[in-house]
């Protein structure tokens, strides 16, 4: 926390203000995106640089939301080696995980311990390979999160990149594509399997943790769940005729598909997540120009069919007013598609500070005006403030926004990460037509329950 004089501060500010400290913070921690990538591709064990604590914290949330079992190693900091670095500790802890699991790849990701005491992560690494390299040996990644200066997505994306940077591979130009789409739920990655497998293009999905995080039961236990990324795939990116990343507010991040453009001139097509019905069509329409195929028909019928439920529930939802908070792209996207159905979000709001949100919500809703407040980095505390005045009818985000819900009596529509206070999580779809409409009743069937339970008198259709 930042220390500050009282003669610093103006007299009607709150003192929080002028600290780096949250309340209830509308994020989570770095290393936990690059843990859930890591997950997503095969053969891959997740290793913390730093406490075990740290592991234990990033397994307790994955769990609560994915209600599958989830490994992540650590190098187990002890005050030793805080004092005077961790290389030892890291060294024993890889050569472990390399025997008892005999994955495919083990994928380092630093903590704010490691991060605080400046390891040298490239010379560990290259000490370890130097000391304990095999014939056979898995691939050794890194990536670098520190928790403090980002959230769990500039985690996933930093990892992205750090496993397209360590293994694409030069190569002729193939009619495969690359997807990166963000920290989505496993029931959107099978969704956009189904779509990309039906425009006929070959895919690298990264990550892809659609069976590896939310499998089948196993008759005997998985040290490593199967599924995920083939590393097959992730080699194969660089030849690829393009690549397809979501995310509007990535203005200045140095992403996958970035990476792959100026390494090996694979072009990068930005789009915004494709949800509700605009940023859908563009992502349809990718689709077609890079296939050269036209969008099968039944996405046709869905779209459709979308549109018919958006006349038929219209009067439950115009000029409803909406709280919208998460990771930023996922709050661009929904706040697209309540423009679209006609709820105000009033409060559009991340704990994410890429200074993209504003502009982003521009371009995918021409008419947004004053009456939208748009706040990045903010905490639920303030999210909470804000609240009083705004009179929202419902919150739409993770299950961190619940007491504020029930502080305020509204509904709130559970989406995105983490939802730990609901079973299915994971499945909850939220891309493409068929997203969009699962999405709208689950809107419009909350305001509508909302509208029963409060009515002194009930409300049906007797
Ligand atoms: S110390 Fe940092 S890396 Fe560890 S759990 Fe907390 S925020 Fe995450």
């Amino acid at each position: 926390m930042n220390v500050v004089s009282a003669t610093d501060l103006e007299l009607d500010e709150p003192q929080y203000k002028h600290c780096t400290a949250t309340r209830n913070a509308c994020k989570l921690c770095t290393p936990l995106g690059a843990c859930l990538v890591f997950r997503g591709i095969e053969g891959t064990i997740p290793f913390l640089h730093g406490s075990q604590g740290c592991s234990t914290y990033i397994r307790r949330y994955l769990i609560s939301h994915f209600r599958e079992p989830i490994d992540i190693a650590a190098s187990n900091f002890s005050e030793e080696s805080a004092i005077f670095g961790g290389s030892s500790n890291f060294k024993v802890g890889v050569r472990n995980v390399v025997a008892q699991y005999q994955p495919k790849m083990v994928a380092v990701a630093t903590t704010c311990l490691s991060e605080t005491i400046g390891e040298d992560m490239e010379r560990m690494l290259y000490d370890y390979l130097k000391e304990s390299w095999f014939e056979g040996h898995p691939h050794l990644i890194k990536v670098s999160t520190p928790s403090y200066s980002g959230t769990h997505i500039d985690g996933f994306h930093a990892a992205v990149r750090a496993t397209v940077a360590a293994l694409a591979l030069p190569g002729e130009r193939t009619a495969r594509i690359n997807l990166f789409p963000g920290m989505v739920s496993a029931a959107d990655l099978r969704h956009l399997k189904e779509i990309v497998g039906d425009f006929g293009l070959p895919c690298t999905l990264l990550p892809d943790y659609s069976e590896s995080m939310d499998g089948e039961t196993w008759s005997e236990y998985e040290k490593l769940q199967s599924g995920g990324t083939p590393i097959a795939d992730i080699y194969a990116s660089g030849s690829a005729q393009a690549s397809v990343e979501f995310g509007r507010t990535l203005v200045d991040f140095q992403t996958a598909g970035r990476f792959l453009q100026e390494r090996f001139n694979v072009p990068n097509r930005q789009l915004g997540m494709p949800i509700g019905i605009r940023e859908t069509d563009a992502f349809f329409e990718t689709l077609e120009a890079l296939s050269g195929n036209e969008t099968p028909a039944k996405y046709a019928k869905e779209r459709g069919r979308l549109v018919d439920a958006l006349i038929d529930g219209h009067k439950y939802v115009f000029e409803k007013r909406a709280i919208v908070y998460g990771d930023e792209d996922l709050v661009v996207g929904l706040s697209a598609f309540l423009a679209e159905i006609g709820i105000l979000p009033v409060l559009c709001a991340s704990g994410g500070k890429s200074r993209h949100l504003k502009e982003s919500l521009r371009a995918v809703i021409p008419s947004l005006d004053a009456r939208t407040e748009i706040r990045e980095g903010i905490d639920f505390a303030e999210i909470g403030e804000l609240a009083e005045s705004l009179k929202p009818d419902l919150l739409i985000g993770n299950s961190k926004g619940y007491g504020l819900a029930r502080k305020l009596g509204i509904p709130i529509v559970r989406v995105g990460f983490p939802i730990h206070d609901r079973i299915g999580g994971q499945r909850v779809l939220h891309l493409g037509y068929r997203g969009a409409q699962s999405l709208y009743d689950t809107i419009v069937n909350s305001l509508m329950d909302a509208k029963q339970t409060s009515s002194p008198v009930g409300y049906s259709y007797l």
